[in-house]
């Protein structure tokens, strides 16, 4: 591999990646970026609950009495107290067995790959997550990917199919996009085909339902999804992830999710620092949180923006102009991070824009402001 001249292609097409230093400035929302003071626009932090006293606090309690580290795998020493009664919070939030993984990139890799298989038809949405691509990739399954949302596709390719086993992923709501999955008639479609259902809550996680436990919640479908998965690393404010589903599903995970066998797991104050997410989130303090942010979407749709969810894409025609427009925010002190190909499809460069309850009524007034006034 020529590593410099494939670095030089990456840099002339405008796609080199970089890491930038931003410094927070005690909550993920707000920070320095080249010593310049900005409000964070690009975070997944949806309800502002990274800096929570009482998340801080269960973290502090834990490091005290438990290790730093778990220095094994969960099927070695470190499924412990704290761990059984975080997993058992999360199934009675959500109504099924729990299985936790250090992360929604592992547990989309782990769940898929250990699911399907060579026999497997696996059908995605061509907008789902990387990680949920790769996990498909690693399960050697034959990949199906349909158009964006396009259901009327996705069901011809599944009457088309004759594979012995047939699997859906869907994110529920898009990383870069914010739009919603039409999830009920894909589940539809999956008891009519015979399809497993898998979906990524990711983005919807403690955002949608009454108890934010997702869009399924959301929408009353829960019971009808096969694996549910989830993140605590976005609106829940930590590290790691949910896998929900019957208990043969989960117990055959334990045995055969290779990211969840074969890795260190999470150290333990994570884990109780999760539970005390999972009582934010499903409290009253929650449900407060939820509304501020939707009266923050409702404020950003009411200026004629396009917007579904807490995300937003700011789509600018070439990469040149994503820049240009990154640059110009960054100057009206709004961090909006450019996202480019091959994160998003050619000719979609974008800003990708996300809301947070923690930000105030003023930072989103300065946003639209930017968003509608600021030109080329
Ligand atoms: N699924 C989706 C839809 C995501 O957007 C992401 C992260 N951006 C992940 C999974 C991975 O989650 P984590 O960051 O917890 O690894």
């Amino acid at each position: 591999m020529q590593f410099n001249e494939e670095l030089e292609k990456l840099e002339n097409k405008g796609l080199k990646r970089i890491l930038k230093n931003f410094e927070p400035d005690k909550s993920m929302l707000r920070g320095k970026i080249n010593n310049q003071k900005v409000i964070n626009f690009s975070s997944n932090s949806y309800l502002g609950i990274e800096n929570h006293p009482k998340i801080a606090n269960a973290i502090k309690k834990t490091i005290e009495q438990f290790p730093l580290s778990a220095s094994a795998s969960r099927l070695i020493t470190a499924t412990n107290s704290i761990v059984t009664k975080t997993e058992q919070k999360i199934s009675e939030w959500k109504n099924q067995k729990a299985l936790i993984f250090n992360s929604g990139y592992t547990a989309n890799l782990g769940v898929i790959s250990a699911i399907a298989n060579r026999n497997t038809d696996i059908f995605l949405d061509k907008l789902n997550h990387a990680s949920i691509v790769d996990g498909a990739i690693l399960s050697r399954a034959k990949i199906n990917r349909f158009p964006h949302n396009n259901t009327e596709i996705l069901e011809k390719m599944l009457k088309k199919s004759n594979a012995s086993q047939k699997i859906i992923v869907v994110d529920t709501v898009f990383s870069m996009d914010g739009d919603i999955s039409p999830i009920e008639k894909i589940s539809e479609l999956s008891k009519k085909y015979k399809a497993f259902l898998i979906v990524d809550e990711a983005h919807a996680t403690g955002v949608f339902g009454k108890n934010g436990g997702g869009i399924c919640e959301k929408f009353g479908i829960s019971n009808k999804i096969d694996i549910q998965i989830g993140t605590f690393s976005k609106s829940m404010g930590l590290v790691g992830a949910y896998v929900v589903a019957k208990k043969e599903i989960i117990e055959f995970l334990i045995n055969k999710a290779r990211s969840f066998i074969f890795t260190t797991a999470l150290p333990p104050f994570i884990y109780a620092g999760i539970s005390e997410a999972i009582d934010i989130v499903t409290s009253l303090e929650g449900e407060k949180l939820r509304k501020i942010l939707s009266k923050h979407i409702n404020q950003v749709k009411q200026s004629g923006i396009a917007i579904e969810t807490q995300i937003f894409p700011y789509i600018c025609k070439t990469i040149k102009e994503t820049m240009e427009k990154y640059n110009q925010f960054l100057q009206n002190g709004i961090l909006a991070l450019p996202v480019r190909p091959p994160t998003v499809p050619q000719g979609t460069s974008r800003l990708r824009i996300s809301l947070s309850a923690g930000h105030s009524q003023k930072e989103i007034e300065l946003l639209i402001k930017n968003l509608t006034q600021t030109t080329f």
